[in-house]
């Protein structure tokens, strides 16, 4: 038996997808709010620049979890995607 996917919407482009392709972004109930793990409402966005974008302009993650997010938060998953970019280009 193959797992199905579980399917997460990105709160940017709203486009559906596998969760594991997505990064979550969580509102915990005690610190705040986490990226990838932690107990409480998620928000998920496409790991690329157009949705990590979108996202800040448009306070997404703000709406969709209905506090304030860090810019910290933004800025971490901005600095994974540059982290990320960097890998795939040493890998070609
Ligand atoms: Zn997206």
């Amino acid at each position: 038996m193959t797992d199905r996917p579980v399917l997460r919407r990105c709160v940017a482009c709203r486009q559906l997808l596998d969760r594991r392709q997505l990064w979550r972004v969580i509102r915990d109930h005690q610190d705040g709010v986490l990226l990838d793990q932690g107990m409480g409402r998620s928000a998920y966005l496409c790991p690329n620049e157009d949705c990590l974008e979108e996202a800040r302009r448009r306070k997404r993650l703000q709406k969709a979890l209905r506090c304030q997010v860090h810019d910290a938060v933004l800025e971490a998953l901005d600095q994974r995607l540059r982290h990320s970019t960097e890998e795939s280009a040493e890998a070609n």
